[in-house]
């Protein structure tokens, strides 16, 4: 059996990793060396139970061991589980020799690892990773926690494993959404700390479902040898770990507004890679070069930049509610060039108020990048989108009269996680159903006369999934003026009632905590 070991170096704390594929001997030689006669205790979730329930038996063949499956999923990653595997852990009689095992992906290895960490004020754990998530990140480096409906990992504890077995085998049943969500860390790995990796993830780009096993375990470890090289020169994040942070500051905030379980976490990382880097670029950090590539290679990975459903005020309301507050400031990691980041002090309310420029550069660049429009080339302050024109407060979709046959440019715009895409230009087909609204006017002379601007349900659509929520209901509004029995229009008005009401009374609540409380609403 091939395998590969890497010690994480942290004094009696040391612990190895073991990397390779069907490593279950070696556990089982591991278990035997250290905790030879003890009962083990397994602590997996439903899902990895039901693919993994024989292979844990045989993992654990001969060995003296109890299992308990967990609802899967982040918002399980609570206080009430962590007490049904306390409950496990008393049933099962585990004492200070015990061991516990987390198997599975990153939030079975935090409740497992906390449970262990406070359980008889501490027991062994060791980590079976089964997520590529997992694999390159939570499950090194000690870090063991749960979430609160306050913020994400709010209550946690420093619990170094005593070993992890990691086997790629595992991936092969992993979706591709949950395998994607672990390349978010690799990213965030190359770009805080790894030139090497960030050159080949560019290589590889969109391409990443067609990596060979070999590539596989290639990118796993030097994901893994970065994470374990900060763990061992700050294993309490006293300043150089907060550097694993590049991209959570934003990212839990994006988590959390969006109610767990709703984004991966690896999902709202991507998301806080990019939104963090273009705040990297407003404070003079980041190289616009460098997050011009990071965009390309997080949306041809095939990560939404944007959550359309997450309020910019809810956003804000989370940002700083994780275990990175320090009063008003966080230190926020910020790439200076690819595998180099610096940690700056900034206030929490910059953060905030960025947040409106932050979302909208997010979008100009997402949408220039799938209309492949070459970095540089946007006119500032104006939409990338060709065949979109702002007149006053009002836009207009302009196309060519030559082109009303076959639409130039499938502009479609990324999605939210559970959206359909939406298309700027409408097919044939559905603009006959539902003709156009009128011409704007007057019509800026700018407009050549052969173009022809129309306002579509299709248009609303785009702009509603960009957040844009008022100007899409003023374009439904406008076509239902000129047509009121267009029953797409009024289809889609009703499809969203009360959709706004639920902005409307939070951003009421948070205008009335701030003037009652006097809280920062910037
Ligand atoms: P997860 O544990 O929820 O796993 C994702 C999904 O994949 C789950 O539904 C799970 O049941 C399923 N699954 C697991 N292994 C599988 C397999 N081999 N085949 C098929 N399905 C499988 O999520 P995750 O992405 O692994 O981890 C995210 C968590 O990790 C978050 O809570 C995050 O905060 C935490 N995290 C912790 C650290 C740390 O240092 N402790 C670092 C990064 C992330």
């Amino acid at each position: 059996m091939n395998h590969e070991t890497m010690t994480v170096a942290l004094g009696d704390r040391s612990y190895d990793i073991f990397f390779g594929r069907e490593i279950y001997s070696l556990f089982q030689e591991w278990i035997c060396r250290f905790y030879p006669g003890g009962t083990v205790h397994v602590v997996t979730d439903r899902n990895v139970a039901s693919i993994y329930g024989d292979d844990i038996q045989r993992w654990l063949a001969g060995i003296p061991h109890d299992v308990l499956a967990l609802p899967p999923g982040e918002e399980h990653k609570n206080f009430d589980t962590v007490r049904e595997i306390y409950g496990f852990l008393a049933r099962g009689d585990a004492g200070r020799d015990s061991l516990v095992v987390a198997f599975g992906g990153g939030v079975v290895g935090d409740l497992a690892g906390f449970a262990a960490a406070t359980y008889l004020r501490g027991i062994s754990c060791i980590q079976v990773p089964t997520t590529l998530l997992s694999q390159v990140d939570s499950s090194v480096g000690g870090k063991t926690g749960f979430n609160l409906p306050e913020g994400k990992n709010l209550v946690g504890a420093f619990h170094q494993p005593r070993a992890v077995f990691i086997d790629d085998a595992f991936l092969l049943t992993l979706d591709d959404r949950n395998l994607r969500a672990g390349l978010a860390e690799v990213v965030k790995c190359a770009l805080a700390g790894d030139a090497e990796l960030w050159d080949r993830l560019l290589a590889v780009g969109g391409k990443w479902k067609s990596l060979s096993g070999e590539e596989w375990r290639w990118v796993v470890r030097r994901a893994v040898r970065f994470k374990a090289s900060v763990v061992e020169r700050d294993e309490r994040e006293a300043s150089l770990r907060r550097i694993l942070n590049l991209g959570h500051t934003i990212g839990h905030a994006m988590e959390k507004s969006g109610g767990y379980g709703r984004l991966l976490h690896g999902e709202a990382v991507a998301m806080g890679l990019a939104w963090e880097a273009i705040l990297g670029m407003k404070l003079g950090v980041t190289g616009e070069e460098l997050v011009d590539d990071l965009v390309t290679l997080l949306i041809g990975m095939g990560f939404p930049l944007d959550d359309p459903g997450a309020a910019l005020t809810s956003i804000a309301a989370a940002i700083g509610m994780d275990k990175k507050r320090m009063v008003s400031d966080v230190d926020l990691p910020l790439v200076a060039a690819p595998g180099r980041c610096e940690l700056r002090r900034v206030p929490l309310a910059e953060i905030r108020r960025e947040l409106p420029g932050i979302r909208a550069e997010i979008r100009e660049r997402s949408i220039a990048r799938e209309l492949n429009i070459p970095a540089g080339n946007a006119i500032p302050g104006e939409s990338p989108v060709s065949n979109l024109v702002h007149v006053g407060d009002e836009v207009y979709e302009i196309r060519a009269v030559e082109e009303n046959a076959a639409p130039a440019v499938p502009a479609e715009v990324g999605p939210g996680i559970g959206q359909e895409r939406a298309t700027a230009v409408e097919p044939e087909s559905e603009r006959a159903e539902h003709p156009a609204g009128p011409e704007p006017s007057p019509a800026p002379s700018e407009i050549p006369a052969a173009h022809a601007a129309v306002r579509t349900v299709t248009l609303a659509d785009l702009y509603w999934s960009q957040g844009e929520h008022s100007t899409a209901r003023r374009i439904v509004g406008e076509i239902l003026r000129d047509d009121p029995a267009n029953l797409r229009a009024q289809a889609w008005l009703a499809a969203r009632a009360g959709y706004d009401l639920v902005e409307a009374d939070l951003l009421g609540f948070l205008e009335t905590m701030a003037k009652e409380y006097g809280y920062d609403l910037s």
